[in-house]
């Protein structure tokens, strides 16, 4: 709740809406005990008297009432019908989706029809008409109001509903013994809990507004009770020659619509944790590249080349150090693993190559990365987006993720040629086809017509290698790709890409967790701790003797089958969050090994020819 608050008023507008709202409501709470005059006692003589005169600070309306009483006991009453029609439409309408989306079947069926007969007439003759079946009234505006409202509730809850009905927490209710009502009341409404709160605090503006207009015209609250409404109806005929009895409730509706429409949209965004970390803003098609410092020198080491590369998170006023200055290559032919903890930035890494990261929040604030020799940082979209597959692929973890769920897998390969090449349609179903058997899918032709869910994780994985192999480029970045298959599985994906490697001289950047893996694989190998490579070298040499403390403790939670009983170690601590790391060494809070002057200045990344350690008290010496 607090957290809640928090994030509400950090908004400006949500904190201004939320603070005029509430100074309304408790002007309103305590009218009846302020010295205001009765709100509906005349006197003529003292008609249309102007704001400010004595006695009258809004002046007074054509039968000679004071503004301000009538103003504050009208916007009270306005209020007052405004929420209590919100509530019941809520309760009510959540109620009614809730039902219909849990039983679903002939129950949702009967009860929707019903709501779109509702929905099918325009809104504010429908309310006309229930309060001309009622008769005129405050009560019967309500009821009318609340009942034009209910369908916007009921399918919006209808539509949440039926996505949780089917989730295995409620299977697991069911299966737990739980009645249809403790089912509804425990496991759905909290979750839907929020979504109500939200389409209440977006409608109760509309509300107090309709609310408004039935009285207007006359058919709300009934003479000599004053609302906002009827005051505005009362007013018309005085437009021109006295304008304040007007303005006066006319102002006060424009206050309370606009605060309750900000604050509303000020809740929906706390509430909707995704709104404020941009993952609802439609991020740029190439992350943002805001580079302070000179651009390095070219030096070209291999076909791909990252030098100091750097990208940050800017959320709000955090910076996140996600990769804090990665230099890395890869030759043809040539598998590079990159290691690391969960968060060190090895995927922010790679998808910074292609321009992937997503911008907001990403920045790529320093360095460069040069396909062969050309920066691509600086490059222009189109260039990216040439490069993009066409020489750079990548490999995601979950293939079920990345491939479309309502495409053949055929027509998904077929896609990605056709993307580059105008290969006509008939050599492209031929290419895919080539290269379903290149990853080695059993039975290709009549998998070409399976859709994603047809097949098992280490089949669909295939299908990622062969979509990243579509345009033959020359580097392939696997970002964890065998994370979620099972070992033996893992093996054969791993003997695939090593065989590609070797027969197309691919250059590849392998992306991991596991030292295992990066002992089958890879020529060479970085490790990665908070942004930065800590160690890198030959796998062999490093594996044998690792020189920073860091990728000592990573290899030994590597288990070994055969090796008897051995006390698997872990790491003590978390990896440090990169808005704040501390000065020196970042692994020294974890490190047993940390003295002194570990905390201190700047660490570099030291070492001879291929093998570099960023430690002062490494291990072994490089
Ligand atoms: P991993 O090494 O597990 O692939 P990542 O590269 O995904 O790690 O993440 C590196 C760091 O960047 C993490 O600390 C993470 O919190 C941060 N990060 C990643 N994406 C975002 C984002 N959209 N907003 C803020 N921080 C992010
Ligand atoms: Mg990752």
């Amino acid at each position: 709740m607090g957290h809640f608050l928090k994030l509400l008023f950090r908004n400006r507008l949500a904190a201004l809406g939320a603070t005029v709202l509430s100074a309304l409501l408790i002007v309103v709470l305590i009218t009846p005990l302020l010295p205001l005059p009765d709100p509906n006692a005349t006197a003529t003589a003292e008609r249309f008297a102007r704001p400010f005169t004595e006695g009258h600070i809004l002046g007074t309306d054509h039968l000679g009432r004071d503004l301000l009483s009538r103003l504050l006991h009208g916007t009270r009453l306005s209020l007052a019908v405004g929420i209590a029609a919100a509530l019941i439409a809520a309760i009510i309408g959540s109620t009614i989706g809730l039902v219909a989306g849990y039983f679903g079947g002939r129950i949702d069926n009967v009860i929707m029809r019903g709501i779109d007969m509702l929905m099918a007439f325009p809104y504010i003759l429908l309310a006309l008409a229930i309060v001309a079946a009622l008769g005129p009234g405050l009560m019967n505006a309500l009821i009318a109001v609340a009942a034009v409202n209910i369908p916007f509730f009921a399918r919006n809850i209808r539509g949440i509903t039926v996505g949780l009905a089917g989730r295995e927490f409620i299977d697991a209710a069911r299966l737990s013994g739980l009645g249809h009502t403790r089912i509804l009341v425990g496991e759905l409404l909290p979750n839907v809990l929020p979504t109500i709160v939200i389409a209440m605090s977006t409608t109760v503006g509309w509300m107090i507004l309709e609310t408004a207009g039935l009285s207007f015209l006359g058919l709300g609250s009934q003479p000599p009770v004053a609302d906002l409404g009827s005051m505005l109806g009362e007013a018309r005929a005085a437009l021109i020659t006295a304008p304040h009895t007007s303005v006066v409730p006319g102002v006060m509706i424009f206050l309370i619509v606009m605060s309750i429409n900000l604050l509303g949209d000020g809740v929906r965004d706390a509430l909707d944790p995704r709104l404020k970390s941009g993952a609802l803003s439609r991020p740029r098609a190439v992350t943002l590249v805001d580079r302070k410092g000179p651009v390095p020198a070219a030096e070209q080491r291999g076909l791909l080349d990252l030098d100091a590369l750097e990208t940050q998170f800017h959320v709000g006023k955090r910076v996140y150090r996600a990769v804090g200055g990665v230099s890395l290559y890869v030759k043809s032919g040539e598998c590079v693993g990159v290691i690391g903890e969960s968060g060190s930035g090895k995927s922010v890494t790679a998808l910074s190559v292609m321009g992937l990261v997503p911008s907001p929040p990403g920045v790529i604030t320093g360095g460069a990365v040069r396909y062969e020799g050309e920066d691509l940082l600086g490059a222009r979209y189109e260039t990216l987006r040439r490069r993009r597959g066409e020489n750079v692929a990548y490999i995601f973890q979950d293939p079920l993720a990345t491939l479309h769920p309502l495409y053949k897998i055929g027509d998904q390969l077929i896609e990605a040629i056709r993307v580059h090449h105008d290969t006509p349609p008939k050599e492209a179903r031929a290419k895919a086809l080539d290269l379903l058997r290149a990853v080695r899918i059993p039975n290709a032709e009549s998998r070409l017509d399976n859709y994603p869910h047809e097949m098992s994780g280490g089949m669909r994985q295939r299908v990622g290698i062969a979509m990243a192999m579509a345009n033959d480029p020359d580097v392939i970045i696997a970002d964890e790709p065998t994370t979620a298959l099972d070992v033996t599985v893992q093996a054969q994906i791993l003997a695939l890409l090593d065989d590609l490697r070797r027969e197309r001289g691919l250059a590849i950047i392998f992306i991991t967790h596991d030292f295992g893996v990066v002992a089958q694989l890879c020529d060479r190998v970085a490790v990665m701790y908070a942004g930065r490579i800590v160690e890198e070298g030959p796998t062999m040499q490093v594996l044998d003797a690792p020189a920073h403390p860091y990728t000592k403790r990573l290899i030994a939670c590597v288990p070994e089958l055969g090796s008897g009983k051995r006390k698997l170690a872990s790491i003590p601590g978390l990896p440090p969050v990169v808005d704040n790391l501390p000065e020196g060494c970042a692994f020294a809070p974890r490190c047993d090994k940390a003295r002194d002057d570990c905390r201190r200045g700047a660490i570099l990344l030291a070492g001879r020819g291929l093998r570099a350690v960023r430690c002062i008290h490494p291990e072994e010496a490089v």
